[in-house]
């Protein structure tokens, strides 16, 4: 990206466009070329996370970074501005929350390891948000005044955002085919196994003409269950958004959004593991439930070695939403109860784990 403008020229331009609402004449207001306009615009409608970044810091130079550069620095501020210490965990991810019912002590691991992650997310939807509904209506100077955008968002403006999706994806169904995952390096794929036979040929052809390996979906459960549940899971539209328990900022984007229940879609191997996944989906779909609004949910896991799809529908349980963030709340003072063991073998977090029960064997 070239970066030709200032910063008392970027910050001229965007007051301008949300005092006028449109970028138009701003070339006759400030005798601009207008290609340096269009281009300043299509940058700007790219990434204004970035330029407001830019301009809360007073430093243009933030513009050809990642907006990452400035996220744990912002997230101290946030915190110190809701008094809080900065060690405490309070950005965290609906899914990995409800994780707790397959391993307590992994929901919290992951939790304080994906904080910064879900602090970005929670800070880039506020911003956004509040752009699409015309909410800023002037530049941030300065950190705290960048991190206050976005605080009058309600969940009726979550709703209007996520009806007018509803109107614009109607319909849209996009498979992911294949991912591309780098190891030591080297460009390594992973194909959909639920593709039709056909198209599964063609892209390992592609693959193998390329010289790409190609890796055992099993490998690789995350981005395996993500291909599948764009080939088996029912469509919705969704929306991800935060919302605030006590201390905790939960981020959460359900897999579809009804307009009486929310969904949730899961994989798994086997019948056997799906006893072990159907708490954590089930609690899942509690949490968007009660956060979003809903009074139902409708929940599906796939059983990649059947093929077949467990379906339950039932209404959200608030309660079991309660005690877990209880529960949760109190995991830093009171190590929770070890899992089975065979959870552990293939757990990230087994080196630094206090409760694993396979280090007392
Ligand atoms: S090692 Fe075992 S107990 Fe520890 S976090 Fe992982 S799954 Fe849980």
């Amino acid at each position: 990206m070239s970066i030709n403008f200032n910063l008392k020229q970027i910050s001229n331009w965007i007051s301008y466009f949300f005092e006028k609402e449109s970028f138009r004449n701003v070339e006759e207001k400030f005798n601009v070329r207008k290609e340096i306009i269009h281009e300043f615009i299509s940058q700007f409608r790219k990434n204004p996370i970035k330029f407001f970044i830019a301009l809360a810091y007073q430093d243009i130079s933030l513009l050809k970074n990642p907006i990452e550069i400035k996220l744990l620095e912002l997230l101290m501020i946030e915190k110190k501005r809701r008094n809080l210490k900065a060690n405490k965990l309070v950005f965290l991810g609906m899914a990995n929350l409800a994780n707790y019912y397959w391993c307590a002590m992994k929901s919290y691991y992951k939790s304080k390891e994906g904080e910064e992650m879900f602090f970005g997310a929670y800070l880039v939807d506020r911003i956004m948000y509040a752009l699409q509904l015309d909410y800023i209506k002037k530049i941030p100077k300065n950190p705290i005044e960048l991190l206050e955008i976005g605080s009058q968002i309600s969940l009726k403006d979550i709703e209007k955002i996520l009806h007018k999706r509803n109107v614009v994806e109607k319909n849209i169904n996009i498979i992911t085919t294949h991912n591309i995952i780098v190891e030591n390096g080297v460009e390594k794929i992973v194909v959909n196994p639920n593709l039709d036979e056909n198209e599964k040929k063609f892209i390992i052809e592609e693959a193998k003409s390329n010289n790409i390996e190609i890796i055992d979906a099993e490998k690789h459960p995350l981005i395996l269950g993500e291909m599948v549940e764009t080939t088996k899971a029912e469509k919705y539209s969704t929306i991800r958004w935060n919302f605030e328990w006590k201390d905790f900022v939960l981020v959460g984007v359900p897999d579809g959004i009804a307009n009486e229940f929310v969904y949730e879609f899961k994989t798994t191997g086997s019948e056997f593991l799906s006893h072990y996944v159907k708490p954590v989906a089930s609690t899942q779909a509690d949490l968007y439930g009660f956060f979003f609004n809903r009074n139902n949910k409708r929940v599906q896991i796939y059983l990649r070695d059947s093929g077949l799809t467990k379906t339950w529908e039932e209404e959200i349980n608030k309660e079991n939403v309660n005690d877990l963030l209880l529960k949760f709340e109190k995991i830093d003072r009171e190590l929770p109860i070890a899992p089975k063991k065979w959870k552990c073998k293939s757990c990230e977090f087994f080196e630094i784990c206090q409760i694993s029960p396979l280090k007392n064997i």
